[in-house]
């Protein structure tokens, strides 16, 4: 079974056939840094991380390059209005996206370039355009020929001849077209400045990303991705650039993310309707802001809110669940559960069949064009067959005979979640670390008699079933809300009362 992307190019699933076998030539248009990063952005890094780990995963050798655009309007006008250089507030937002990156868990690029630190390569291949009849110098300023280009369109879906008749390109007499765009700015008084042919200058925005993603990885790319605004016009014209100066393929795969909303709205600096990533994470872990987002399929639109984010943190919980069971039951041993017609034999079919189905049904959704969705659907399946195995099944086994089948169920929980970038944090807490008052609530509700604390609470978690069973509610709310007071979180399903503590 092959890995099946969309290409936007063709709008179309294709096998993914890297130009080698077996190595993955990635790259992902970095951040503009003249501020921290919002979540909206944070999605599409998110995304491309995902794909990357997975490919590595399935046994690709991926070289990721991400660019750090490091001069450009924003920065010039950002660094004005604090009046500190455009290097200094550039170098803050260097640092400041890289921590946030590594605060969301995003693994670090093999190379990530400057555009400051690459002005030589840019200034040889305005060049090379200008040679070769596809570029043009007016005044200092250098424009890329877009009618030079026969696919200029192909990439968004657009005709060059309608995108002419539209109103909202503003005109520039010195263009020989409206829609060509700079290569090269030349340098306005107090702006950043290199020598160039063509007088002092910067380079246009655009054209980093084509000489950067050359230089790196060589021609054609596997895999260019960035969020789907980025379609128009820096791909269209990162693409024109790319194959008008080297004549060949520049990507064999385009992956475009969906963009973060708000009440239906695109998530922008520019609405004022953003949230910054590092203000998200102060709140919600990072392996919580990732399940949010890898909850819906990564070219989608992904509507953002704090109880989208709750949710997601109940999911968590609920991955967490069985696992956290399976420590605390390793340390009070005896589940005594084995009733009912099921022999212990069916329940460890059963369970070892949901192991081997999520894991194939995890590959499946993933190899489908990384529907993260459908992956955690099969994560969350197992999740219910472990559950299912710990209370209304065998449980671990008076002997602990059903630890082994138990580790893999966990096991097969937590490796999926691992390629994703979720971490599970399942460890029970240590029986010294519970609040002392809890043995003393088990001897008044349940008649417990001994010191550890874990096995008071599982105990209390017997009794209050107990008490539920009897419909004794005034008990079972009572215990309820003596443990909440002790920072244990009570939670009523369907197979009985669960308790956790500890994060
Ligand atoms: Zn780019």
């Amino acid at each position: 079974m092959a890995i099946r992307v969309y290409n936007t190019m063709t709008r179309t699933k294709e096998a993914f056939v890297p130009r080698e076998p077996d190595t993955v030539a990635m790259y992902v248009c970095g951040p503009t840094v003249y501020n921290h990063i919002h979540i909206g952005n944070a999605r599409t890094f998110l995304t491309f991380d995902v794909i990357r780990r997975y490919l590595e995963w399935r046994g690709f050798d991926v070289t990721f390059v991400q660019n750090i655009t490091d001069v450009d309007d924003k920065i010039i006008r950002r660094a004005a209005e604090e009046g500190v250089s455009t290097a200094e507030l550039a170098q803050t937002y260097t640092v400041a996206f890289r921590s946030a990156m590594d605060a969301l868990g995003i693994e670090k690029p093999s190379r990530q370039p400057l555009a400051t630190q690459t002005v030589p390569r840019m200034i040889a291949m305005v060049e090379r355009l200008i040679t070769s009849g596809h570029a043009y110098e007016v005044d200092g300023d250098v424009y890329f020929s877009v009618r030079s280009f026969p696919g200029y369109g192909k990439l968004s879906g657009r005709d060059i001849n309608e995108l002419e008749s539209g109103a909202r390109i503003e005109v520039d007499e010195r263009k020989e077209d409206p829609l060509d765009f700079a290569l090269w700015k030349a340098a306005k008084p107090g702006e950043p400045r290199w020598p160039s042919p063509w007088g002092e200058g910067r380079p246009g925005w655009h054209l980093e990303c084509s000489v950067m993603s050359e230089q790196e990885l060589g021609l054609p790319l596997d895999i260019h991705g960035g969020a789907s605004d980025l379609i128009f016009p820096h791909h269209e014209n990162e693409r024109a650039q790319s194959e008008a100066a080297s004549g060949t393929t520049f990507v064999k795969y385009w992956l475009h993310g969906g963009l973060l909303q708000v009440n239906a709205e695109k998530m922008s600096k520019s609405l004022g309707n953003f949230m910054f990533l590092k203000d998200v994470l102060a709140v919600y872990p990072a392996s919580v802001v990732r399940l949010f987002m890898m909850q819906t399929h990564y070219r989608s639109p992904l509507e953002f809110s704090t109880d989208r984010l709750e949710e997601a943190r109940t999911a968590y919980e609920r991955i967490a669940g069985p696992l956290r069971d399976l420590e605390v039951a390793k340390r009070s041993r005896a589940r005594e559960r084995a009733e009912g017609s099921w022999t212990a034999g069916a329940w460890v079919s059963r369970l070892t069949k949901g192991i081997e189905d999520a894991k194939a049904r995890f590959i499946e959704e993933m190899d489908d064009d990384f529907n993260t969705a459908g992956a955690l659907a099969a994560v969350f399946g197992l999740v219910r067959e472990m559950n299912a195995f710990m209370w209304e099944g065998p449980g671990i086994g008076a002997h602990g005979e059903n630890l082994p089948v138990l580790e893999r169920a966990a096991a097969g929980i937590k490796e999926p979640l691992d390629v994703l970038g979720i971490e599970i944090e399942a460890k029970a807490t240590p029986a010294s670390e519970y609040p002392p008052e809890i043995i003393e609530l088990a001897v008044d509700y349940a008649g417990y008699d001994g010191t550890d604390g874990a096995e008071a609470v599982d105990a209390l978690r017997k009794a209050r079933d107990v008490a539920r069973s009897q419909k004794n509610w005034v008990v079972a709310d009572a215990m309820r809300d003596r443990l909440q007071e002790l920072g244990l979180l009570v939670e009523d399903r369907p197979d009985g009362t669960h308790i956790t503590y500890g994060r």
